[in-house]
């Protein structure tokens, strides 16, 4: 009986122990944590930077003088944060320009005209120097160049005008679904004998902005390319709308986009090296590229901003990891990937072991979340966080798609991972003219970076 007492006495204490232990470290974290949200929130420098990069450089598409602008002042601003190691990491990237502004009317009868909006599609070829004249056919996907066959087809520019669906909830699906006939649609249509493509704009709101994006002709021999451009979603309405009443329109359009050969640009790289585990690397980054239409404010001056911030907070609320947070801005993610190739290439060439890799690229708007690319038992681990992200309304972990930039990394072990702002309003602005800094608001922008560097630490802190 007394030895009884003495070991449930001692159980209970071995539990108010462990309890203790449990509930003080909890604590901490919740600490911590408010502290990077405070100091996001007061003092954080991203929306200053997103500030100069947006409006003092502005568009930097890979190659051009903007995105080396982008370079050295993203250098210089992560030096003057005082870590331990800033460097460039040299990659080679495609250059390709827009040139002159693009033009474009349909035709219902000789004479009668209508101007729509267009862009070049990122990658694609000129069209002659007096533009391409021709009947247009209007198809809903790829899938149904094979239904109409050459005889409909050949001679005539194909429009392409399969919408987003409205019906998803997460607007990056509605994208995913039809952004094959921006990618392909000239490749396939230039099969069956069209002259060009016109590819309704991938956005999920009715206004006059043409999006750009990349586009790709495989290994088709320069003879076969066929030009491709995109129409903003009220052209693509009105143009359709015409066509059911006169299906013999003609549609004019002249682009002149140059692909020049192959230049050199950099990641921008930065890291605080870990006190316990320096040999251990979690990466955090977006990519500093961004198409040339508007000034890339979301996509992604956003999530460079916010990788920069993660070091920053750490700085700021005296926090020293114990493994080395990376800092990764990948050059050249819109037409390429070739930046994110370059990282994987050379950490894997220098054996670098990472543990967590975290991209930021699908907009600055209110966090929301995060999708997870891991195991089962890793993401397990990361949910047994969620409650500490819920005072700041982060409620959405689950697996999922992480970023296109850290997908090389991939490997076995390695947890990668996304931000998840709420989208419902990233395709009104993605790749278009008014994807611009004003549409970018500062607590937004500054929560998701808080919501990062929160992960980070989590992960930092108790790894996987
Ligand atoms: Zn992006």
């Amino acid at each position: 009986m007394k030895n009884n007492y003495k070991v449930n006495s001692k159980l209970a204490l071995l539990f108010v122990i462990a309890f203790t232990y449990v509930g003080s470290s909890q604590n901490t974290n919740q600490e911590q944590i408010k502290k990077l949200y405070d100091v996001a929130l007061t003092e954080g420098a991203g929306y200053n930077w997103l500030n100069y990069l947006s409006n003092q450089i502005g568009g930097r598409l890979s190659g051009s003088i903007q995105a080396q602008q982008a370079v050295n002042y993203t250098k210089s601003q992560l030096d003057s944060l005082g870590v331990d190691k800033v460097w460039l990491q040299p990659v080679m990237v495609p250059k390709w320009v827009r040139g002159t502004p693009e033009f474009a009317y349909y035709e219902t009868s000789p004479g009668a005209t209508t101007n729509v909006a267009i862009c070049a599609l990122g990658g694609s070829v000129p069209t002659p120097q007096q533009g391409i004249k021709a009947n247009i056919i209007e198809v809903d996907g790829i899938e149904q160049l094979a239904i109409l066959g050459k005889d409909k087809i050949s001679g005539k520019i194909v429009f392409f005008n399969k919408p987003m669906d409205a019906t998803q909830i997460d607007t990056f699906t509605a994208y995913s679904n039809c952004v094959d006939q921006r990618y392909a649609g000239a490749e396939e249509a230039s099969k069956y004998g069209a002259l060009g493509v016109i590819v309704r704009s991938l956005n999920l709101r009715l206004d006059d902005y043409p999006h750009t994006g990349s586009m790709g002709y495989g290994e088709q021999p320069e003879s076969e390319r066929i030009p491709a451009a995109a129409i903003s979603t009220n052209g693509a309405e009105l143009l359709s709308t015409s066509l059911k009443l006169n299906p013999n329109i003609n549609f004019y359009f002249k682009q002149n986009c140059k692909q020049f050969s192959d230049v050199e640009s950099f990641n921008v790289i930065a890291e605080i090296r870990g006190t316990q585990n320096p040999e251990e690397v979690i990466v955090v980054g977006g990519h500093l590229d961004s198409w040339d239409l508007g000034d890339g404010s979301h996509d992604d001056g956003a999530g460079c901003v916010q990788s920069m911030e993660v070091l920053n907070l750490f700085k700021k609320t005296g926090y020293k990891p114990k493994h080395t947070i990376r800092v990764v801005l990948f050059m050249n993610e819109e037409n390429g990937l070739r930046g994110g190739n370059k990282y994987a290439e050379v950490a894997n060439a220098n054996n670098e072991k990472h543990i967590f890799a975290l991209e930021s690229d699908s907009g600055g708007f209110t966090p929301r979340g995060f999708t997870i690319d891991s195991s089962d038992k890793n993401f397990e681990k990361i949910l047994t966080w969620k409650n500490l992200f819920e005072p700041y309304l982060i409620h959405s972990f689950e697996k999922g798609f992480s970023g296109a930039d850290i997908g090389p990394l991939k490997q076995e072990g390695l947890v990668l991972a996304g931000l998840r702002p709420d989208s419902q309003r990233y395709f009104d602005h993605h790749h278009a003219e008014n994807d611009t800094f004003e549409h970018v608001n500062r607590r937004e922008l500054q929560l998701g970076a808080a919501s990062m560097a929160s992960l980070v630490y989590l992960v930092d802190k108790y790894g996987f």
